[in-house]
């Protein structure tokens, strides 16, 4: 006979997923209905409405794809890029790269601005790469998760109309806990996931397109080379003829549409701030025990702080003793940052000052300060 499931009671503080609201998981042990049944479809379309207000978007063709953020990133990508369109993509950390493998699948002709990891473009220099690359697609990452910065984008989206350019932006990092106005700023494909600002589990992910890309979808002259994820496809079952395309991870939904319902509760605004304000209490915290941060405070993200490690501490050991003397989970760094910092997130339901003193205390044993 085999054991029930038992797992460690972690504080999980690394890049996601966070610990799940005690209320989504009430929300996700409830019993399945069918895919098509109509208190289901009621449900997706709350999931809808919640996901526009969280976004602050009008974009009808939001919805939750089935599968990790990695999918919804793939469906920004399956549905709009044509072979031989340009694209230019933003590249200053590890999700820039994904983005750039991803669009060369598609065919695209992908150009690249590159930037240090830990810092951002600035408007001139995107918009001096739009004039030289005249893309058809500009995707950049809002929150680099393998840097703790925050890419800003008011104005890019005005910038982008001038030459016929769709805004596609990455805010698996962000949704949530870092303020985002997708219509105000002209974004017009978006995608995100569900496990790090929005507290539910991994496998529910936002995607949004506007109409601009929508029109850009259903002008292509090839078809969209991903079954799965082809929007004309999904959008049938997602829109009025809610024609079965698959089967739907029914449980998670619950949980998404649960946690998404606690940030309309407490307020999207409320939000941001308590997430400002908690990851401000964490860089303090950390700047009394001799740390310092990877990125400027300007541009640091309020869900993701790479921390740098001292010299001659041994960042994955202490990272291992976090996890497993103190049950907290931090994260190591990510391609060129790997064994320079540690990545501490503080999304969702995390995002609280009790996180920030559990983590300080235990560091501060863990290095002997
Ligand atoms: N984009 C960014 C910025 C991310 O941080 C992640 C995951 O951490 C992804 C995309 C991919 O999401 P997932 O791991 O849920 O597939």
């Amino acid at each position: 006979k085999l054991s029930p499931l038992e797992v460690p009671n972690r504080l999980l503080l690394g890049p996601g997923p966070s610990n799940a609201h005690p209320a989504v998981l009430q929300a996700m042990n409830t019993t399945p209905l069918g895919h098509l049944d109509p208190a289901f479809l009621a449900l997706m379309d709350e999931i809808q409405s919640l996901l526009r207000y969280v976004w602050q978007t009008e974009n009808p063709h939001t919805i939750a794809v089935s599968g990790t953020g990695t999918a919804a990133m793939e469906a920004t990508l399956a549905n709009t890029v044509e072979p031989g369109d340009v694209v230019l993509i933003g590249v200053a950390g590890y999700f820039g790269n994904r983005l750039v493998d991803m669009a060369g699948r598609y065919g695209a002709d992908v150009r690249t601005i590159t930037k240090p990891w830990g810092q951002v473009f600035s408007l001139d220099e995107i918009s001096t790469a739009l004039e030289t690359h005249k893309p058809a697609i500009l995707a950049l990452v809002h929150a680099e998760t393998s840097t703790g910065a925050r890419q800003p984008l008011e104005e890019v989206g005005e910038l982008c109309r001038k030459y016929g350019t769709l805004l596609l932006v990455d805010t698996v990092t962000s949704l949530g806990g870092v303020p985002i106005f997708l219509d105000e700023w002209g974004v017009d494909l978006a995608y995100s996931c569900s496990q790090k600002g929005l507290g539910c589990s991994p496998g529910a992910s936002p995607f949004t397109m506007s109409a601009r890309a929508m029109e850009k979808l259903q002008k292509r002259e090839t078809k969209v080379a991903n079954w799965y994820l082809d929007m004309l496809l999904l959008g049938k079952y997602w829109g009025v003829e809610r024609t079965y395309h698959h089967t739907a991870p029914i449980n998670l939904y619950y949980g998404l549409r649960e946690a998404l319902r606690l940030v309309a509760e407490e307020g999207l605004a409320s939000c941001w701030q308590r997430h400002q304000k908690n990851v401000e209490y964490l860089w303090e915290s950390l700047e009394t025990i001799g740390l310092k941060m990877h990125v400027e405070k300007e541009f640091r993200l309020p869900t993701l702080t790479t921390v740098c490690i001292p010299e001659g501490v041994d960042g994955k050991a202490v990272a291992k003793q976090l996890l497993l003397d103190h049950n907290i989970e931090v994260g190591g760094g990510l391609g060129e940052l790997a064994g320079k910092v540690w990545r501490v997130g503080l999304m969702g339901f995390n995002s609280r000052p009790e996180s920030v003193d559990r983590l300080v205390a235990a560091l501060k044993e863990v290095l002997g300060k």
